[in-house]
């Protein structure tokens, strides 16, 4: 057990160096480059290497990682989607069965408990401080089980190492060491930040297209350098939709990617979304979040009528039977409602299916209470 422990504490701490490391040394590359800069020691070669290396890692997340191995949004051939994924592992992001578990798991919690990295709980949590807990990290098994019987990603998951390295050590062979710190450490950051601020920034700033059950936003900017990912309100409507961007001004560079490759045939069963489904989903979103807020009212009034009417319980039970047991449940009860109207009345979207788990645990608590009143006879 107390090895158990001990291990479990080891990797926390080397999971944590890791991210502190993922961090800071691309911190130190723009430093160092701004220092190259200064000495006039600058190649245009260096910014075409960081932009080419940028635009493969980054496409083969959006494209790769998310739109293809998260949500289906269309079928490649086992040798396209090798490449896909092999660019995506340059990103630095992790390995495409790690990264797409804990996206799976963005998706079913999305801003409520649960959701690796929302904003409700601070911008900088999600954008960067998410990362440093291992525990918002899901098990592929739990999340990705379908993924672990793929043999392309998990020959690429087994690999990502290799491909993060190869990506520093390409631009080094070319570009020597101003190369490694233009296209390898400035560009780990601009790929990394880019990615991370569709976590932060699109569930915090932009405007909301959809109705969606949760804080998801589109921003242009995002859009943009994210190479589609930033219209990311369209996106939580239609998870499998394969296009992000759903109007002609709403620029998708990884759409476009898509539908040139469904033209020439390499790209298969791609998943669009027709516009009456999408206003049938607007009208949904807004009926499922309207039933919510009602239920949410609901449970408020039932957790409030419950923590009185078991402290009036307790109240009798101080004068008539003096158990310490009966006591210290009747304590535990009450600070269990406490914590469902704390979280009942949060500004995190709540489900359906959590707040239906309260109602059926206000009811427990209360039943529970009553028949432990009466067993004493404090009742
Ligand atoms: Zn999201
Ligand atoms: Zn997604």
């Amino acid at each position: 057990m107390t090895r158990m422990k001990y291990s479990a504490r080891l990797q926390d701490t080397l999971h944590k160096a890791s991210i502190v490391v993922l961090v800071t040394a691309p911190l130190l590359g723009i430093a160092t480059a701004m220092i190259f800069a200064w000495q006039r020691i600058f190649f245009p070669r260096d910014l075409v290497l960081l932009l080419v290396i940028h635009t493969l890692a980054c496409m083969g997340i959006t494209v790769g990682y998310h739109r293809m191995l998260t949500h289906q949004g269309f079928s490649a051939p086992a040798w396209l989607r090798m490449i896909i994924l092999i660019c995506g592992a340059m990103a630095f992001e992790g390995t495409p069965t790690q990264w797409a578990a804990t996206h799976i798991k963005h998706h079913a919690h999305s801003d409520e408990e649960g959701d690796p990295h929302s904003p409700l709980e601070g911008f900088w949590h999600a954008h960067i401080g998410w990362l440093f807990a291992r525990t918002n990290f899901p098990e592929a098994r739990t999340y990705a089980p379908h993924l672990l019987q793929d043999p392309v990603v998990l020959f690429v998951s087994r690999t990502t190492p290799f491909w993060m390295a190869l990506s520093l050590f390409v631009p080094f062979v070319l570009g020597g060491w101003t190369g490694f710190v233009w296209a390898g450490l400035v560009r780990v950051f601009c790929t990394t930040h880019i990615t991370w601020s569709v976590n932060s920034v699109c569930h915090t700033f932009g405007s909301r297209e959809f109705e969606t059950t949760d804080a998801s936003r589109n921003h242009w900017l995002v859009g943009l350098l994210a190479y589609g990912e930033g219209w990311h309100n369209n996106h939580h409507a239609f998870p499998r939709n394969a296009f992000h961007g759903m109007r002609w001004w709403q620029v998708d560079c990884s759409g476009l990617f898509i539908r040139f490759c469904e033209k020439i045939g390499l790209m298969t069963e791609v998943q669009r979304v027709t516009p009456e489904a999408a206003e049938a989903q607007r009208v949904r979103a807004l009926r499922t979040r309207g039933t919510i807020e009602i239920l949410r009212m609901q449970l408020q009034y039932s957790a409030e009528s419950a923590q009185a009417e078991i402290e009036r319980i307790f109240q009798t039970s101080i004068a008539t039977v003096d158990d310490r047991t009966l006591h210290t449940r009747m304590m535990e009860y009450l600070q269990r409602l406490s914590e469902i109207r704390r979280s009942v009345s949060s500004p995190m979207f709540l489900k359906r299916p959590r707040l239906e788990g309260y109602a059926a645990q206000i009811q427990t608590l209360l039943e529970q209470a009553r028949a432990m009143a009466r067993q004493t006879g404090a009742a």
